[in-house]
């Protein structure tokens, strides 16, 4: 096993940082994740409006993957 950031070799055993070959290592893969996620929610939201459209899309979706005759089908095998 390699340590994801550095390519240096990371040995397991005793190691309390592994997969990363150092404290250092963990610590800056924790940071570059955390900065990624804020990233991400930011992108999420770019103008600040939430109108919701994302939202209605998944739904309408969900609608065409589950035919309401499948669901009366499983009512009616229940005990
Ligand atoms: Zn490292």
């Amino acid at each position: 096993m390699r340590c994801p950031l550095c390519k240096k070799p990371a040995p397991r055993d005793g190691n309390p940082d592994w997969p990363f070959c150092s404290e250092r290592c963990r610590l800056l893969d924790l940071d570059n994740w955390l900065t990624g996620r804020y990233r991400v929610e930011s992108a999420l939201d770019p103008s600040g409006s939430t109108d919701g459209s994302g939202a209605r899309e998944i739904r309408q979706l969900a609608d065409e993957l589950t035919p309401p005759s499948v669901d009366g089908e499983f009512k009616g095998e229940r005990d």
